[in-house]
């Protein structure tokens, strides 16, 4: 990822994006600017382009992203649903992109010692914090540690070059849903590159952001990571600089609800079946896709400071935690992120 230091200028305007997790300000009127609710999110594609209509670009990475959604969302994708119906030991046959996208989730849950774990679909449904339709509460203790154990990504394999799929363990549930988003994000700026390599904007997936190009070409976007206690969704903690590369944010507080006091929120610690209560109640990662820092930041809220904070500047990732008495952890090198 190249670091340039410049100057940034002009007023900061909000993104429409409201209940982003991180939010870039200071699109000027030249960019052109639409949101849509798509992937259990506020979607926004903000774009500037001299060779091919704007409005063109962006409508193609709306399209492109709601092709990720039907094949990859956990309840409804079509691809899922495949992986998710297959018998033990079946060999399911996946496409390239599927066997990317399950490479880098296996990648991901190995780095992370299984902090990061795509498999935890029957352990989600318990919760139902995926659910519109479903009410979220605190599971039966009995319930949670059966369907505990129809999970673990090491009972997924990929074989043959990743052209099939293969599960170890029955009732084994995927859901994608702490990465897929990020592809997405990384799937339309390649979709705009192709129309136009020339194109600068950003894409911004409820707060996973990925960078089509810097600010009239040259400036930095500037991107708030809300502040995970405020009431406001718009009241930023701090403030990072990209021209390129990526960043995400998960926390607590994105959803969640309150029961007998407690708060039960949607980042699951593998190894319990239970809301992390790692110390780090928000995390925020700078990586070069957005598909590893939707991931990385995931697991940077299960794994928490420690150990959780060696992993990730050794697999081209830098992360930044706002802990529970909102002291800020970064790891080394992040502050370059955070100067014009
Ligand atoms: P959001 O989707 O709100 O941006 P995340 O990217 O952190 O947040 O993804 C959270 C979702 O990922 C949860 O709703 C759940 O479906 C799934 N998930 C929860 N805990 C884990 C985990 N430890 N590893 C992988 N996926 C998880
Ligand atoms: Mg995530």
């Amino acid at each position: 990822m190249s670091i340039r230091l410049v100057t940034l200028s002009g007023l900061l305007i909000l993104s429409a994006a409201l209940i982003a997790t991180l939010f870039i300000r200071n699109h000027p009127a030249e960019y052109y600017d639409r949101t849509e609710f798509l992937m259990g999110t506020y979607l926004t594609v903000v774009v500037s382009s001299e060779n091919v209509s704007p409005v063109k670009l962006a409508a193609a990475a709306f399209q492109e992203i709601r092709r990720v959604e039907y094949k990859y969302a956990k309840d409804y994708g079509t691809e899922v649903m495949k992986l998710n119906s297959a018998e033990v030991g079946e060999l399911v046959p996946v496409d390239d992109e599927t066997a990317h996208i399950i490479e880098t989730a296996l990648a991901v849950a190995r780095i992370t010692d299984g902090g990061f774990d795509f498999t935890l679909g029957r352990v989600m449904d318990l919760w139902g914090f995926n659910k519109a339709d479903t009410e979220k509460g605190v599971p039966d203790d009995d319930q949670l540690k059966e369907a505990l154990r129809s999970t673990g990504y090491e009972y997924v394999r990929l074989v043959d070059e990743g052209g099939w799929f293969v599960k170890k363990l029955r009732d084994l549930t995927i859901d994608l849903s702490a990465i897929a988003k990020g592809y997405a994000v990384d799937s339309a700026i390649s979709v705009i590159r192709a129309l136009d390599g020339d194109a600068t904007g950003y894409v911004d997936a409820g707060g996973d952001i990925g960078i089509i190009g810097p600010k009239y070409g040259k400036l930095p976007w500037t991107i708030g990571v809300r502040h995970p206690r405020s009431e406001r969704a718009d009241e930023v903690f701090d403030v990072v600089y990209l021209y390129d590369g990526a960043i995400a944010t998960s926390g607590d507080y994105e959803n969640y609800f309150i029961e007998d006091g407690m708060h039960y929120h949607h980042i699951i610690d593998p190894s319990t079946g239970y809301p992390a209560v790692s110390g780090a109640i928000s995390a925020t990662i700078v990586s070069s896709s957005v598909m590893l820092a939707d991931a990385f930041a995931t697991a940077a809220v299960v794994l928490g400071k420690s150990p959780g904070i060696t992993f990730f500047p050794r697999n081209g990732a830098l992360v930044m935690m706002i802990l529970e008495d909102l002291s800020i952890f970064k790891s080394e090198g992040f502050e370059v992120y955070q100067t014009r």
